[in-house]
C-alpha cells in the first residue's frame, strides 16, 4: 500500500526568510585627476562608482580646473564631487575606491604627485570613525576648496562642525578654482 499523500508543502522546509536589506546610506566622494586624459579619468570613475554593487550614482557635480599641492611642475587638476546612495559598509566602498584608481592606471609613488585618479571618501551617512585605514569624515575635506567647491553643489546645508559645507567654504581662499562649463 501507499503511504497516505502528504500536502507537499507540510513537509518541505519553508523557504528562509528573506535577509533584510541593509539600510542605503548617502556617501561622497571626491574626485580628481592631474595626469593624462583627466576628463575621461572622471567620467570613467562616476560610470564606475555607479556600476559598483548596491550603489547608485545620486548626483555629480561640475568639473573644476584647480592649482595642484603638493611637489611644483605638476598640471592643473581635475576635482569633482559625487553623490552615492549605498548599501557598501564604508570599508568596503573604500577598497571599492582603489580598485577604480587601480583600474585607471592609478601608481602611488611620491606624495601629493600626479596621479590618473584620486578618489577620496568624504563622508558615509552620519559615520564618525577612525581607523588605520579609514578615517571619516574626511579629515582634510573642509580646509580644501577644491574638494568643498565641488562638494557644496550637491551638499551646500549639511552641516559639519558646526557651520554647512557652504559656510566652511566661504572661510577658504578660492583663488585659481575655476568651474568649467558643463
Ligand atoms: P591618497 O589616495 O594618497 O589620498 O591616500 C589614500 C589612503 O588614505 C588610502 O589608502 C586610505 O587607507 C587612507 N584613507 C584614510 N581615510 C580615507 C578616506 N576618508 N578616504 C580615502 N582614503 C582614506
Amino acid at each position: 500500500m501507499l503511504p497516505p499523500a502528504t500536502s507537499s508543502s507540510a513537509n518541505s522546509p519553508r523557504p528562509a526568510p528573506a535577509p533584510a536589506p541593509s539600510a542605503a546610506a548617502e556617501a561622497y566622494v571626491a574626485l580628481g585627476s592631474n595626469l593624462g586624459d583627466r576628463r575621461a579619468h572622471l567620467e570613467a570613475a562616476f560610470a564606475a562608482l555607479d556600476a559598483l554593487p548596491g550603489t547608485r550614482l545620486l548626483a555629480r557635480s561640475s568639473l573644476y580646473e584647480t592649482p595642484p599641492l603638493g611637489p611644483a611642475g605638476q598640471q592643473d587638476y581635475l576635482n569633482a564631487a559625487a553623490a552615492l546612495s549605498t548599501t557598501l559598509a564604508p570599508e568596503a566602498l573604500l577598497d571599492a575606491l582603489l580598485s577604480i584608481e587601480v583600474a585607471r592606471g592609478r601608481v602611488r609613488r611620491e606624495r601629493w604627485g600626479p596621479r590618473t585618479l584620486d578618489l577620496d571618501l568624504l563622508l558615509h551617512g552620519d559615520t564618525a570613525l577612525q581607523t588605520p585605514r579609514l578615517t571619516l569624515p574626511h579629515p582634510a575635506m573642509l580646509g580644501r576648496a577644491f574638494v568643498l567647491a565641488p562638494l557644496c553643489e550637491l551638499a551646500p546645508d549639511l552641516v559639519l562642525a558646526g557651520r554647512s559645507l557652504a559656510q566652511h567654504l566661504a572661510l577658504l581662499d578660492q583663488a585659481g578654482i575655476r568651474r568649467l562649463a558643463d
